[in-house]
């Protein structure tokens, strides 16, 4: 099948919610993609911070292999080895008590919402199930996790809206205190926004925000979707912060590239979620588990580097010293870089016309979310696919 066949296709029988660019991507190796004709790829996206052990990793390839042919799925109501192994493991290792899995990032914000407006009406009872959110945030599709998002674009056709969620800027205490009334029940934060622009947010403030959360008993959820599981160079973003969220979620990269999320809860909120009260068909299934455990072997040698990498490519775009791009921001592999001239997606349409793939992020960046286990060897064929791309614009 020839590209535009494939094109003519899938706008024929898929829903076109998706604005696509014109590549097809058949099948990869570490951080180089390949497309139906063979050509090449650097791939500096790791499927929108999913491929975080890159393509076709051999032990994440064996995890899965192994799993699935003893058992690719049974249901909740039976225990299983895999989910269990990894919840262990992801318990010791972020600190929190417990988990439950989902499937997805959104769902796993949904879990997130379900737990702090339950634990609030358990010890308060009703009425105390407000949740403040950021300005610029992104949390999910789902009609809740759309409420939850901060940002006004997300909040039309759908109506209505779930209640009961609070925006404020970000990075400004005095306006959440503000904000805060007696019908808070948790503060949601993205530790750096990804989806709104790759803005971390200060450490001040984050443990500014941490206090005031311990002090009036509300729940602190930090959403880990995008910045966790190695993505800012620690396992969670968390840990670099000095917090400790009450409630924790994460997706994209846990997996390496099946689907997976994960609800953490606090020794506080373990008890929380109680039979009956949560639940999902597809949570914890066995070959996603296996597939996760693999990543977390991968990332003990990976992790070490991630944030010599992010470095690296942060020091050298800014070495181009081009007038389009305004500097770099992020933390680790995940990576914003202001641009200005040049509109975000039509810069990157040129970069993947060059062979190198990159996102964009917000209203004016380009974002990088390589695989945590790209080579420098692959990082510099895509600066320099970059480089030329850029140097090509001021000619
Ligand atoms: N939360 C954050 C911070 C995200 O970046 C995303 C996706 O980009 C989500 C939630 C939603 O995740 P999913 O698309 O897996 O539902």
């Amino acid at each position: 099948m020839t590209f535009e066949e494939l094109r003519q296709k899938d706008s024929e029988y898929v829903m076109q919610t998706y604005a696509r660019y014109p590549v097809a991507i058949e099948r990869g190796l570490g951080a180089t993609l390949y497309d139906p004709d063979g050509r090449e790829y650097i791939d500096f996206t790791s499927g929108i911070g999913v491929d975080s052990v890159g393509a076709c990793h051999p032990k994440w390839i064996a995890a899965i292999e192994g799993q699935i042919r003893k058992l690719g799925h049974i249901s909740n109501l039976f225990y299983t080895l895999p989910g269990t192994l990894l919840a262990e493991k992801l318990c010791l290792a972020s600190g929190m008590k417990n988990v439950f899995f989902a499937n997805s990032g959104a769902e796993a914000n949904e879990g997130a919402i379900k737990l702090a407006r339950k634990y609030s009406f358990d010890r308060y009872g009703a009425g105390r199930d407000e949740i403040i959110t950021l300005v610029n945030s992104f949390h999910g599709r789902t009609v809740t996790t759309l409420s939850a998002t901060g940002q006004d674009k997300f909040h039309q056709y759908f109506y209505p809206f779930t209640e009961g969620f609070r925006h404020v800027p970000a990075n400004d205490f005095e306006s959440l205190e503000n904000a805060a009334g007696s019908g808070v029940c948790a503060v949601m934060l993205e530790l750096v926004q990804g989806e709104g622009g790759v803005l971390p947010l200060t450490p001040a403030y984050v443990r500014a925000v941490s206090d005031l959360c311990v002090r009036n008993d509300w729940l602190l959820i930090i959403d880990e979707v995008q910045t966790g599981m190695g993505r800012t160079g620690k396992l969670f973003c968390f840990q670099n912060y000095g917090v400790t969220p009450d409630v924790l979620t994460t997706a994209k990269g846990i997996a390496g590239g099946l689907p997976l999320g994960a609800v953490f809860a606090n020794e506080k909120c373990a008890g929380v979620l109680t039979a009956g009260t949560h639940a999902t068909t597809f949570g914890a299934n066995p070959v996603c588990c296996a597939a996760a455990l693999s990543v977390l072997d991968i990332l003990d040698e990976a992790l070490p580097e991630v944030e010599k990498k992010g470095d690296y490519i942060r020091q050298h775009i800014e070495a181009f010293n081009n007038p389009y791009i305004k500097g770099t921001r992020g933390l680790g592999l995940m990576i914003g870089i202001p641009v200005a001239g040049i509109e975000p997606a039509a810069l990157n349409r040129r970069f993947i016309e060059a062979g190198l793939l990159c996102l964009t992020a917000g209203a004016d960046a380009i974002r990088l979310l390589p695989p945590l286990t790209i080579t420098f060897e692959e990082i510099d064929r895509g600066l320099a696919i970059m480089q030329s791309v850029l140097q090509s614009l001021e000619a």
